[in-house]
């Protein structure tokens, strides 16, 4: 265990004491073969005995998402590359803070093992028996809601010429330029993360306290003359091209890749077609977006 400055109890206004001086968090790890990994904690621990997840207090320096990691990899050797986070859940006390990062393993590199004092088994349970084990009273506060989103991803779709106009809506008549920086733009916020209440998904996505990664599409180019044809992707933003189907053909093609996604739509209006509206789980107006994009990159 790391001992930091971040290491000791807070007394709660709910009243309890809490380990995490800045708040803890843990991890969600699933595998749909496997289910998902439990920590059988150690009698020393708070509530031991009990059954949780890999985590512990957030230091001073890091997210709550780098926090779980970290104590993940320090109590079962799961390193960070072995899987993809999607979303978290914050457990907000006003005092404290208990934050669930979901994240979904990659390959076969997640093998956890025992490796520190703070387990005495890690498991991997079916997500219909996570209920019928003795857990920790937070995580089983808390588990209803994360199982509704174990292994669905925030799917951005975003109509590239509905955001920036088809004459570049910059003012520079550079359409491919905008459609660019647009994209720059949307890995930014990609790697920030989007408050689901700010994308008005509080009922498909989780409450205000749920935010996500999105795996971002960015739909450029089309007919003749439309803004963004040929754009590059870049990390994190899959780039297609619009074609002849518009983006009706790229929202099926994104249901189609991820059934049980949040696939929300940015698009204008009046370029709402009839797969949009059946495919996606909501369509959000390119104001929105934009808002998103300014508070979290300088125009
Ligand atoms: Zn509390």
């Amino acid at each position: 265990m790391l001992v930091g400055n971040g290491d000791g109890f807070v007394s709660c206004d709910c009243g309890r004491r809490h380990w995490g001086l800045f708040g803890a968090a843990g991890l969600l790890l699933s595998d749909p073969r496997r289910g998902v990994l439990l920590q059988h904690r150690a009698g020393w621990t708070h509530e031991g005995g009990s059954w949780a997840l890999p985590g512990g207090a957030v230091q001073p320096d890091e997210t709550s998402a780098q926090a779980a990691a970290r104590e993940t990899e320090e109590e079962t050797a799961v390193p960070g590359e072995a899987f993809r986070v999607l979303a978290q859940r914050a457990d907000e006390h006003g005092t404290w803070r208990y934050t669930t990062v979901l994240a979904t393993v990659l390959g076969d590199a997640a093998r956890p093992r025992v490796t520190n004092a703070e387990s005495t088994a890690l498991r991997w349970v079916s997500p219909a028996d996570v209920a019928d084990y003795p857990l920790h009273s937070g995580f089983a506060a808390a588990w209803p809601e994360l199982r509704g989103q174990l292994d669905r991803r925030l799917v951005l779709l975003v109509d590239a010429a509905s955001v920036v106009g088809p004459r570049a809506g910059d003012g520079t008549n550079d359409p491919a330029g905008a459609v660019a920086r647009l994209r720059d733009r949307l890995a930014v916020l990609a790697g920030v993360g989007v408050v689901a209440g700010d994308l008005d998904l509080d009922g498909v996505a989780g409450a205000a306290h749920w935010t996500w990664w999105p795996h971002v599409v960015l739909v450029a180019g089309g007919p003749p003359g439309e803004a963004g044809a040929g754009i590059e992707p870049a990390a994190g933003i899959e780039t297609v091209a619009g074609g002849d189907g518009g983006i009706g053909a790229a929202v099926r093609a994104a249901r189609a890749a991820g059934p049980g996604d949040h696939l929300v739509v940015v698009t204008a209006a009046d370029r709402r077609r009839e797969p949009v509206a059946e495919e996606a789980t909501a369509v959000v107006d390119p104001a929105v977006l934009r808002r998103l994009l300014d508070a979290c990159t300088p125009v």
